[in-house]
């Protein structure tokens, strides 16, 4: 297999134990060299201090860390507070989101979409920031049309991204066809597939659920006729994962983003089976 940088996801942990294990992961992952590592941050307030937090943490120990920033709920004050206190970091990559509303919140904002996120740091902060945005191969589940969602990714890319990052899939053709139709309508902008590992059937079928990502029938099927066998569950998954990011990465996609959910073990699992 073609060699391909690797970049990986956390989430900011909430309390000490969760904090130790992922100082843990963050150093078995580490052996992997990755790009950068992404922090991910809950869209009204719930764990902002945590994102920038744990950034810190990682960005001590040399590697680059790119804070998540939604605008969703937010005033540009405070995005604009949260992006000079970034700066004054030296946090220099960001991963500009729109988020979701957390039920029961009901303002949305200044900013209603990502690209006027993209838009409001390009304004506000110039070239300061590398800026990365999510792409949807299979469709954002809110999105009017395919073509609509398509064009809403290349406003955001049009407002000033630098690089992308997809939600999880399991079709590689859908990821293939995407990036093709977006090079139509002249992005050019690397589409970086997120690869989420599987471990876990029914946590995975609730957030496929939730962000539109498809588990093929035969994938799901599979899966769930193992019931609690975690380690036939671990297996299957690693293959049919090793495999997509396989096939991804001989089709020369610009490098993979893992969703680690804080775990090191299957994602450096499938890294090692693909020689990354
Ligand atoms: P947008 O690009 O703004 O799109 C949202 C929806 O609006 C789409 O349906 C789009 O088609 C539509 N749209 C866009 N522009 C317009 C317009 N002008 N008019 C009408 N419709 C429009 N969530 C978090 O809360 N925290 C995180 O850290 C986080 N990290 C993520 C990382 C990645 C790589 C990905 C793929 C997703 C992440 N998410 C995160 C989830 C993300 O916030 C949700 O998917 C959210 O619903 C959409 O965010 P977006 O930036 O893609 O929004």
């Amino acid at each position: 297999m073609k060699p391909i940088e690797l970049s990986f996801e956390f989430f900011p942990p909430k309390t000490q134990d969760g904090m130790d294990k992922l100082r843990a992961t963050r150093a078995q992952l580490a052996l992997l060299k990755p790009k950068f590592v992404s922090v991910t941050f809950g869209a009204g307030g719930s764990t902002q201090q945590g994102t920038l937090d744990t950034v810190l943490d990682i960005a001590k120990e040399g590697v680059e860390a790119a804070p998540h920033l939604s605008c969703i709920g937010s005033s540009k004050e405070s995005l604009r507070a949260i992006l000079a206190r970034y700066r004054s970091h030296g946090i220099r990559h960001i991963v500009a989101l729109r988020g979701d509303l957390p039920s029961g919140m009901g303002e949305v904002g200044e900013l209603r979409y990502a690209s006027e996120l993209v838009a409001f740091i390009r304004e506000e902060t110039g070239d300061a920031f590398h800026i990365e945005v999510a792409a949807y191969p299979e469709y954002h589940p809110q999105a009017r049309s395919p073509r609509h969602d398509l064009e809403a990714f290349a406003r955001k890319v049009k407002a000033g991204a630098d690089s992308a990052i997809t939600q999880y899939f399991f079709n590689a053709d859908a990821y293939f066809r995407f990036v093709d139709d977006a090079r139509k309508l002249g992005v050019d902008v690397p589409i970086v597939p997120g690869i989420m590992p599987i471990t876990n059937y029914s946590q995975l079928m609730r957030f496929s659920e939730m962000c539109g990502a498809e588990v093929p029938r035969w994938i799901a099927k599979r899966l769930e006729s193992y019931g609690d066998d975690r380690e036939s569950i671990r297996a299957f998954g690693l293959d049919v994962v090793a495999d997509l990011c396989r096939r991804l990465a001989d089709a020369d996609a610009p490098g993979l983003h893992f969703y680690t959910l804080n775990n090191a073990a299957a994602t450096a699992a499938i890294c090692e089976r693909i020689g990354g």
